[in-house]
């Protein structure tokens, strides 16, 4: 079937009252974003629907990008006709033959919002499936819960037929929730977090720590992956890697060992504030679950969490290691995620890392070193790239994945 347009219903937005229109106005730039690449297509969001004109375009390539733009509940594909009774009929026809099983049940749903036309709902609804029932008599009818529901909608510039509803991605469209800065690393957590950031609406940007040269390109190449990955929910993210290592080096030199792993985590957090306040961001969000390693139980979180009074956002915080991973594949981040290049952390994590850090043991160690002169250092030398949903970083080491699979 040649589809003419796609009908986006929305989410959760319509609920949203004097928000409605922000939200439906954010939508419509990220659905055309999303889809900036194809010619010729228009995207009109108005306040009950978002209609996307496919003038020729390739409907199944639209509705998969159109799938990962959050703030849209479903969308049908539909097929446009001219208000003329029989063109009606015969393409409707046609539609229900395409996807007709034996024993299938059906049902018309209308809806008119040209009250000129000739029929009203009532006699669309009749016509139509009497229509139906002879064209293909072994179908029947059912009211609820029918296996196709053919929706007419009889519109000022045409009527337009659609047979499927297709989920979209649900939560609210970027950017309608303000902006945060996401601690990214390279391992499983962290996108999945990500994910739920943006699908609640906010925008992010993204900050990573790495330590060359103990930790490789690679290592660095596959964040960057990732968040390309996770930039197909937003149209685009900010990479901001911050280098690491000097700091990492000095805690190990002065540090006592136990407390190696909270002093690091404290520096982490606080060069992440201070960008974060730079970049006039409201929230740090992290891939901490509860319980999950030595740096995750509530006193290590408050020993870590005591460098700032900015909010930080857990995700991930109670949620088990197998649903996180059950996420992870969903969204398309495990494959890399599980690639085996070390990063920052897992090279400078001392054997046994306290538990239960204790807070002014923290505080006092952390006093050895020059805090401000390292943070300084650190910051002087952060690199920034805009990263593109779909760009590709790690395309040398595809052998890599060959390997794993
Ligand atoms: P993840 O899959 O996110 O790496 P993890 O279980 O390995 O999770 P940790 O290494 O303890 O967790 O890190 C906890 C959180 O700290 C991460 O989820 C991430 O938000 C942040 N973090 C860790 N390492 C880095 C890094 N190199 N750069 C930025 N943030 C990091
Ligand atoms: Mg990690």
């Amino acid at each position: 079937m040649e589809y003419s347009e796609i009908m986006v219903r929305y989410g959760e937005l319509s609920t949203k009252g004097k928000n409605k229109k922000d939200f439906i106005k954010q939508l419509g730039q990220n659905v055309r974003k999303a889809l900036g690449t194809f010619e010729g297509i228009e995207v009109k969001a108005q306040h009950d629907r978002l209609h996307v004109t496919l003038n020729g375009a390739d409907s199944d390539a639209v509705m998969k990008r159109l799938k990962g733009v959050f703030g849209i509940e479903n969308f049908s594909p539909s097929v446009k006709v001219a208000k003329d009774i029989d063109e009606i009929k015969q393409t409707a026809i046609a539609m229900v033959k395409e996807v007709f099983k034996p024993g299938m049940t059906f049902k018309i749903n209308t809806r008119r919002q040209d009250k000129e036309f000739q029929y009203d709902t009532y006699q669309m609804n009749e016509i139509m499936g009497s229509t139906l029932l002879e064209a293909i008599p072994e179908l029947t009818v059912k009211m609820k819960h029918p296996d196709l529901e053919l929706r007419v909608e009889v519109r000022m510039n045409g009527v337009f037929l659609s047979g499927e509803t297709i989920q979209g991605a649900g939560g609210l469209p970027v950017g309608t929730g303000g902006k945060a800065v996401m601690m990214l690393s390279g391992g499983i957590d962290s996108p999945v977090a990500s994910y739920y950031a943006l699908r609640r609406g906010v925008k992010i940007d993204m900050i990573h720590f790495y330590s060359p040269p103990y930790t490789s390109e690679q290592a660095l190449a596959k964040a960057k992956e990732l968040t390309a990955r996770l930039a197909g929910y937003s149209g685009g993210i900010q990479f901001i890697q911050v280098p690491f290592a000097k700091i990492q080096e000095t805690i190990k030199e002065k540090v006592p060992e136990g407390y190696l792993m909270t002093v690091q985590r404290r520096l982490m957090l606080r060069l992440t504030a201070a960008i974060a306040e730079k970049r006039h961001a409201k929230g740090i969000f992290n891939g901490e679950s509860l319980g999950q390693v030595a740096s995750q139980t509530l006193e290590s979180m408050a020993a870590i969490n005591d460098v700032t009074s900015m909010p930080i956002l857990r995700p991930l915080l109670s949620m088990d290691k197998t649903e996180i991973i059950k996420v992870a594949e969903d969204i398309d981040t495990y494959d890399l995620s599980i690639l085996p290049y070390e990063d920052c952390c897992t090279i400078f994590t001392p054997p046994a890392p306290k538990t239960h850090p204790d807070l002014e043991k923290s505080r006092k160690y952390e006093g050895y070193i020059d805090v401000e002169g390292l943070m300084k250092e650190a910051l002087d030398g952060i690199v920034i790239s805009e990263i593109r949903p779909g760009d590709n970083y790690l395309n040398q080491n595809e052998d890599v994945f060959a390997e794993l699979l």
